[in-house]
């Protein structure tokens, strides 16, 4: 596994919700994707119609070299 490259994914059902990486937080659903970066707090709904689970995490991105890190908080 490429360690600058995570899966962001359901703490309850394991669907893929986002990936990070030095760029940031990319969010992918159909044509639409989103990347943010910086430090900044998500909250992310499970898109599975069975779980719909709530998954927050603490999102810190540095500019250059330093790797991506998310920290789940519930
Ligand atoms: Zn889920």
């Amino acid at each position: 596994m490429n360690p600058k490259h995570d899966e962001v994914r359901c703490k309850n059902c394991g669907a893929l919700l986002a990936k990070l990486d030095e760029t940031g937080l990319t969010i992918k659903r159909g044509d639409l994707q989103a990347t943010v970066d910086g430090a900044f707090r998500v909250t992310l709904v499970c898109y599975a119609p069975r779980c719909r689970s709530l998954n927050i995490l603490n999102i810190s991105t540095e500019p250059r070299g330093a790797q991506a890190r998310a920290v789940r908080t519930a």
